[in-house]
């Protein structure tokens, strides 16, 4: 005989009937669910335990060919990559928190305080605001306990709301639901009478219209703090909606960091990155480079050494200010282009020739001379197709880098140091 494990899980016996299943079933998931069991791992255990064994014995095929192989039979002992939650939704028609409120424990208490529902609110914040910390204001709209009935939802105050007759208090009710030729589903849906509330208004408020609470635009103030990253969430208590008889819900306010395109710095953890055009003549000689802080201070970047396209300096302290310690910053990483003149008149060539050192003796070794082809970038290069013999010359083919500075302009040098980008700028410093 095979072990049948899935049956102990639902608490029934082997021969239970369809309907003995689902009971079962709705029993236990509503009991061990766990956003009314937090912080405990048994109940989450025992939670998709049950969900995993009504997945199986609620349809007929799974539950004969499971009657006929046991546990055996079931594929990774049938616990593998189950979604219990998804078993629970599609049994009662929507996730627990739909069907109970954001706040936990609507039914039946349980769970944690019972608070009003929290809102969520992604809030888009510059990277200058995180730098040096603003108010943000936002305009909500948040329920609002009634003033004109204080929320008690009735004209006459004095008038006490009387249970629910339709759902006798619980706030929910069951619906059949039908799936098919002869199959129903029991669902749990709010109460349409009380709107969930399990309570009775005779004659409801004129501008609540019974719900005790009505809607209101509220101005909330949002402390972004120096060194706030995206993604990081900011917990203001009281901020959500009002209920009667708890406390307010919170609102949780989400960091997604905005782009402006006027900010030429990129972050990198509690970095900067700025990119930074040189001339060739400051590249070889020294420059020295106002650059405007996101605080709007201006820092002198002043080099002296010889600077090549895509070199890296760092400038220490000059980061991003930490997360409560805004005096302690980061780095500040400069990556140089190197902006090389368009053309050279013959005077200029001629003087250069006369400086620069005299090229590698390779040059003059006498092969077969080809002249290479320019191209904006090396997938126009590789698209090329292969009857362009001209362009396969030695010397471009032999390298993967199809870069010809005498040919580039300041554009396609800029568009060349944003490739050099995706190289990881830690590996690259030069102090
Ligand atoms: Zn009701
Ligand atoms: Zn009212």
């Amino acid at each position: 005989m095979p072990t049948k494990k899935l049956y102990g899980f639902l608490e029934v016996s082997e021969t239970a009937s369809q309907d003995e299943i689902r009971k079962a079933y709705r029993r236990l998931a509503l009991k061990l669910h766990p956003d009314k069991n937090p912080d405990n791992p048994e109940a989450a255990e025992k939670f998709k335990e049950a969900s995993a064994a009504y997945e199986v014995l609620s349809d007929p095929n799974k539950r004969a060919r499971y009657d006929q192989f046991g546990d055996e039979g079931l594929a990774d002992g049938g616990m593998g990559n189950f979604d219990a939650a998804s078993v629970f939704e599609q049994f009662f028609g929507g996730g627990f928190h739909d069907l109970f409120g954001f706040g936990g424990g609507g039914f039946g208490g349980g769970g944690g305080p019972r608070k009003g529902k929290s809102i969520k609110y992604v809030l888009g914040v510059t990277l200058q605001d995180m730098y040096t910390g603003k108010v943000k204001k936002l305009k909500l709209t948040h329920n609002v306990i009634c003033t004109v009935c204080k929320g008690t939802g009735s004209k006459n105050p004095d008038v006490k709301a009387t249970t629910c007759s339709k759902c006798k208090g619980q706030g929910v009710q069951m619906m059949m639901n039908q799936i098919g030729r002869g199959m129903y589903q029991q669902m749990m849906t709010t109460c349409t009478d009380c709107g969930g509330s399990g309570k009775c208004i005779m004659d409801k408020c004129d501008t609540c219209h019974g719900l005790q609470t009505v809607e209101e635009a509220k101005l909330i103030e949002v402390p972004i703090e120096p060194g706030m990253e995206e993604g990081q969430t900011i917990f203001i208590q009281g901020g959500g909606d009002e209920e009667v008889g708890v406390p307010p819900g919170d609102l949780v306010v989400v960091i997604k960091e905005k782009k402006d395109p006027s900010m030429p710095f990129e972050r990198i953890e509690n970095n900067l990155l700025v990119e930074l055009d040189l001339t060739l003549h400051e590249a070889l000689l020294g420059s020295n480079q106002a650059l405007k802080m996101p605080d709007d201070r201006i820092i002198n970047i002043k080099t002296s050494s010889i600077i090549k396209p895509g070199d890296i300096f760092t400038v220490e302290n000059e980061g991003m200010p930490s997360y409560k310690q805004p005096n302690v910053k980061g780095q500040l990483y400069i990556r140089f282009s190197v902006i090389f003149p368009d053309e050279l008149s013959s005077d200029k060539r001629r003087a250069l020739a006369e400086v620069l050192p005299p090229p590698p003796p390779h040059n003059l070794s006498g092969g077969k001379e080809v002249k290479p082809k320019y191209f904006k970038n090396e997938a126009d290069a590789r698209r090329k197709p292969k009857d362009d013999h001209q362009t396969t010359s030695a010397s471009a083919s032999s390298s993967s880098s199809f870069h010809n500075p005498e040919h580039e302009s300041p554009e396609r040098a800029k568009k060349r140091s944003m490739v050099v980008k995706r190289s990881e700028p830690k590996e690259k410093l030069v102090n």
